[in-house]
């Protein structure tokens, strides 16, 4: 094996004997150093490998026109909007915006025209005014295009007392309240409800106007299932099984189609959305999902209690990456204040605003936002509206480079929605935030390692899906079917390599448990006993080639210590030959005098490599990714970013650096590459909202575009600089000076 440092030292040397100053390409008013090796965060050399050729271009103009759509905007309609709403001054601002598209509301719950459906109840500030079409109408005369919004969640008692069996209902049988006011009640989604009452509130707004597709809010429910115990839904399997998730998928997707359909009646480009988000746990099935789906509504509108990372917006964007095959998706991001408490009609913080609107673009989806309430004067809070403009419009001069057209990422992460959804952790832990921590705990340790990553979906393996991947992550996904499994093998055969951890395989996709892991045979990893959790003290993993003069690149970093950080849980594994690491099993935390192990040494591995041509595999016993979430631990870290390293045999296909903490995506674009940097460096990463910016340091990017392609120019966004840039080798190089809190450096190519 390779020492990490000499190698490093041997390529700065190679580089600067073959690297006379004539042989590099500089770019215009070039001030930009040599070409340097490029390094990771721990000061090791990486190679960056070509980007894959680039696509076939496109004419925009072909493509559908939702692809087209670039600034989303909603002011969400209330009841009170019915008296106080000036519909001229909602549409100047949306059109001073440069939003291409602005949601109306129609509802289900309230009627925001005089609706003759039976039930669609007049808001009462209504009286008789047909404030939808004056919308429409205002937004269609400044060239926007309109979203119908509908919301078929909640309705009234006259229609509970006419149809009892449209009501989601307890296991006693009462009906299932709105919490917040009782007097809605909750329709189920297998009732006629949705078969009859909302076609037929499409049927009369297509009959009305001129609207260009149909949208559902409040359905289907992101992140998580209904459990409904009307007549219908008693003869179904028990929610959170998942059994009732696939009848659960199969009914969104039924209705979807149904309703596209009806949405295409009057004008063939129109068509159906519907809610979706809940991030990696999605509600249907999101491979399903994507497949029908032309706009995919990612409801993901801020921070909040239960999810209070920065990131939670660019992970949502992987998610619908992951499903989507480029098709259009839109970020919400709340202008209001979200989070636990709310407040609804009051403005957020607008670095936080500005920070997930930036999120949205970096992920590639298209930025949208929303406020609810226009009454007095568009609204009695006004300071959201400044920062929403200024941000489109500074969009809107950059649409061709920050449309996205595909990503460019070396390593896979697996999502596992089918065990996020329904798997509830091991019976040393039984939490439905069990996943939600391994989630976080490999998102920020690849945040932190800027690494090129896409998340992959478990039903999407196949090699048209995965191939491209140097090397596939699996933290903790316990449910693989055996088409999975053997999906992974044949994708190992083939020279690709693996992470996983934990119970990854242990369950099929029904939820019911295998003897051993599904991948045992593939990764050398065998189960010999169950779960072991933490009581006092958790498990340390011990060194057991210290003292060798080439240790692995496992260890890289890790001096004066024998042992390492564990995690919280494991399963305990059979004795392997030449264990890199060993189980030192845990004991007690207090008193301290009996703090020691009674067992110091034992053949239970605390890691499995396998090494075969091209393929490596490392398998973690411990749920690593989680116990680095909840501890922070640097061991982990390290163990995380060594590993992945090491499977991906130290490639990188764009490689950024620099000080401090940050999220990087890159994408292929129409005029050549965009790279966008959001910088996290701030005291509210993993808590709270941005107040204020954190400036970073200088940042060199490098990426070694196709044989054949030409680096034009380069170009930074927001800072409104052209830095300079060198090729060397088809290896591009160039530094953004300094980041705020977004920058993104469009390459154009030729
Ligand atoms: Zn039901």
């Amino acid at each position: 094996m390779l020492n990490r440092r000499s190698f490093l030292k041997t390529s700065l040397t190679a580089g600067a004997a073959i690297l006379p100053s004539g042989s590099v390409r500089r770019g215009l008013n070039a001030s930009h150093p040599e070409y340097s090796v490029p390094v990771d965060a721990h000061g090791s050399a990486v190679e960056i490998v070509t980007l894959p050729q680039r696509l076939a271009s496109l004419d925009p103009a072909t493509l559908p026109w939702q692809q087209r759509i670039r600034r989303v905007g909603q002011t969400n309609m209330t009841e009170y909007d019915g008296a106080a709403m000036n519909v001229e001054q909602w549409a100047d601002y949306w059109h001073a915006t440069k939003a291409d598209i602005v949601f109306v509301s129609v509802t289900g719950i309230l009627a925001f025209y005089p609706s003759k459906v039976r039930f669609h109840r007049h808001g009462k500030f209504l009286k008789g005014r047909d404030l939808f079409g004056e919308c429409v109408s205002a937004a269609k005369k400044r060239g926007m295009r309109v979203v119908a919004r509908m919301s078929p969640d909640l309705n009234w008692p006259d229609a509970l007392a006419a149809h009892p069996e449209w009501a989601m209902r307890h296991r006693d049988g009462s009906v299932q309240h709105n919490n917040e006011d009782p007097r809605l009640f909750q329709t189920c989604m297998f009732s006629s409800y949705m078969d009859d009452y909302v076609p037929a509130i499409m049927r009369e707004v297509s009959s009305l106007y001129d609207v260009d597709c149909f949208y559902t809010n409040g359905w289907p429910p992101l992140g998580s299932l209904p459990d409904c115990h009307c007549a219908i839904c008693s003869k179904l399997p028990p929610s959170d099984t998942p059994a009732y998730w696939r009848v659960f998928t199969n009914r969104v997707l039924e209705l979807w189609r149904k309703y596209d359909v009806i949405a295409k009646e009057k004008k063939p480009d129109c068509f159906f959305f519907a809610n979706s988000g809940g991030n990696v746990r999605g509600g249907p099935n999101l491979n399903d999902l994507g497949k029908v789906s032309v706009w995919f509504q990612a409801d993901n509108q801020g921070r909040g209690y239960g999810d209070p990372a920065m990131w939670g917006c660019s992970l949502q964007g992987r998610v619908c990456n992951a499903v989507l095959d480029g098709k259009f998706a839109a970020n919400v991001t709340a202008a209001y204040s979200t989070g636990n408490p709310v407040w609804r009609n009051v403005s957020k913080n607008p670095a936080e605003t500005r920070m997930w609107l930036s999120e949205t673009l970096a992920a590639g989806m298209v930025p949208y936002l929303h406020f609810v309430g226009a009454e007095n004067g568009f609204s009695e809070d006004r300071r959201w509206q400044q920062v929403g403009a200024d941000y489109f419009q500074w969009t809107s001069q950059h649409d061709a480079h920050l449309t996205t057209r595909h990503s460019i990422a070396n390593i896979g992460v697996v999502i596992g929605q089918s065990t996020q959804l329904l798997y509830p952790g091991p019976a040393s832990n039984r939490s439905r935030a069990y996943m939600h921590e391994t989630t976080q705990g490999i998102y920020l340790a690849l945040l932190q390692g800027r690494f090129a990553f896409d998340f992959v979906h478990e039903d999407r393996l196949d090699p048209e899906h995965i191939s491209r991947y140097r090397a596939l992550l699996l933290p903790n996904v316990a449910m693989l079917s055996d088409r999975q499994c053997q999906q992974l093998r044949d994708y190992v055969r083939s020279g690709g390599s693996l992470m996983a951890s934990f119970e990854t395989s242990l369950y099929d996709e029904n939820l019911k448990p295998r003897a051993d892991f599904g991948l045992a045979e593939l990764m050398g990893a065998s189960k010999a006993a169950d779960v072991v959790g933490t009581n006092g003290n958790a498990y340390s993993a011990r060194i057991e080639s210290v003292g060798t003069p080439q240790p692995h690149v496992l260890l890289d970093g890790f001096d004066k210590t024998a042992w390492l950080a564990g995690a919280q849980n494991r399963i305990p594994l059979k004795p392997i030959d030449k264990p890199l690491l060993t189980v030192v099993p845990g004991f007690v935390h207090y008193p301290p005098e009996l703090a020691y192990p009674t067992q110091p040494h034992s053949t239970e591995p605390a890691v499995v490599l396998r090494e075969s041509g091209s393929s490596r595999t490392v398998w973690f016993p411990g749920d690593i990714e989680r116990t680095y979430w909840l501890t922070g631990h640097g061991d982990l870290l390290r163990l995380l970013h060594n590993a992945i390293r090491w499977v991906s045999h130290d490639e990188r296909i764009v490689h950024v650096e620099g000080p401090g903490f940050l999220e990087m995506f890159c994408w292929e674009t129409g005029p050549g590459y965009a790279v966008h940097l959001l910088n996290y460096t701030n005291a509210a990463a993993q808590h709270g909202w941005l107040q204020e910016i954190d400036p970073l340091g200088p940042q060199t990017i490098s990426l070694r575009v196709p044989s054949g392609v030409a680096v034009r120019s380069v170009e930074l966004l927001k800072a409104k600089q052209r830095p300079s840039f060198s090729v060397h080798e088809q290896l591009l190089q160039f530094t953004v000076p300094a980041l705020a809190d977004y920058e993104v450096a469009a390459i154009t190519v030729m």
